[in-house]
């Protein structure tokens, strides 16, 4: 048998090693006339496996070592350019949201002649956003100054958070302290005149904040904004004689979850325990 027949054996069993694996068809196997010798002038065909993605390396040598021949391993590295800035119409960002994500809340932290840099509040990319009208940024990139183009994402329309639930059960409840706001006391119902302590904290979305309001009942209100459909708010108050119990609440939630457990221990809590 030739050696070039050898070696297209050889790769049939490789692939064959590697049939059930879902990157096999990222794999390819090259034949190499490379004739390597030591000094006493042996030499024999080796394995040399160049990869990029990393996560499969130890399962991989392992299977291609079962093949009997030295294995060498090379790790590849990707160079990717730089990313270029994309320029979409602020319609189309309010349509189909952030050009690499399509989540539709971010920040502006830079605007001026109907330009704007733009900062996607989940996935963090930046891009940039034009006026209608506007073809060409007047804001430059690392100098470059990027021009309007059709939103990547076009016909898919934009998303908010997804409303979901902690593993451990409840609702996110992410407290951003105590503070002061005309509310009603979660323990005794007491009614600001104008002001009681209270704490705001974000909450997945406007339905997960209903759900939350529903759970703490007495004392809580949803806090949402039409403008700000991502930082959604439930609000929380109690009374100079029931601070402590808010001072429990803001300890329990603490992990960013509230329970209906969560909600009963900070209502029964008393610095004085009852005997
Ligand atoms: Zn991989
Ligand atoms: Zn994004
Ligand atoms: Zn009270």
């Amino acid at each position: 048998m030739g050696k070039r027949e050898e070696a297209n054996q050889l790769a049939d069993k490789i692939f064959q090693l590697f049939a059930d694996k879902p990157y096999v068809d990222e794999m390819v196997v090259t034949i190499f006339d490379t004739f390597v010798r030591d000094k006493e002038g042996d030499s024999q065909p080796f394995l040399r496996l160049a990869n990029s993605c990393q996560d499969h390396t130890t399962e991989i040598i392992q299977k291609l070592r079962r093949l009997g021949l030295d294995v060498e391993h090379v790790q590849l590295q990707a160079f990717y350019p730089k990313q270029t800035i994309i320029a979409v119409s602020v319609n189309e960002l309010n349509k189909f949201g952030c050009p690499h994500c399509g989540y539709r809340s971010g920040a502006m932290p830079v605007s001026g002649g109907g330009s704007g840099v733009w900062q996607c509040g989940e996935c963090g990319k930046t891009c940039c956003v034009l006026a209608e009208g506007v073809v060409k940024s007047t804001i430059g990139f690392n100098g470059e100054y990027p021009e309007l183009q059709s939103h990547p994402r076009r016909g898919t329309p934009a998303h908010g958070r997804p409303d979901n639930k902690p593993d451990s059960g409840g609702e996110f409840f992410r407290s951003r302290g105590i503070g002061l706001d005309d509310c009603s006391c979660f323990v005794c119902g007491t009614k600001g005149h104008p002001m009681l302590h209270n704490i705001a904290a974000f909450v997945q979305c406007k339905e997960a904040g209903e759900r939350v309001v529903t759970m703490i009942g007495q004392g809580a209100v949803l806090d949402y904004r039409e403008y700000e459909p991502d930082r959604v708010q439930v609000k929380v108050g109690a009374c100079d004689a029931h601070y402590a119990n808010l001072e429990e609440l803001d300890r329990l939630v603490s992990s960013g979850t509230i329970s209906t457990n969560v909600v009963k221990m900070a209502r029964d809590f008393s610095l004085t325990p009852s005997k």
